[in-house]
């Protein structure tokens, strides 16, 4: 088994776990008012910048 040669302090430590934290997920609401991540096309109404890109059974014609 690999021994640590020197004891990481508590300032290393901290160093190196700042980058551990989870993103958290970004998220906007479309136009239909459902929310959505973003530049991504909705998944309730298929819309993506205004235009219909998928078309949705529950979608007004
Ligand atoms: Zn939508």
């Amino acid at each position: 088994m690999a021994v640590q040669q020197n004891k990481k302090s508590r300032s290393r430590k901290g160093m190196r776990r700042s980058h551990d934290k989870v993103a958290v997920p970004a998220v906007i609401y479309c136009s239909c008012g459902e929310p959505t991540a973003p530049h991504s096309v909705c998944p309730a109404c298929g819309m993506y910048k205004g235009r219909q890109v998928i078309e949705k059974k529950q979608a007004t014609e």
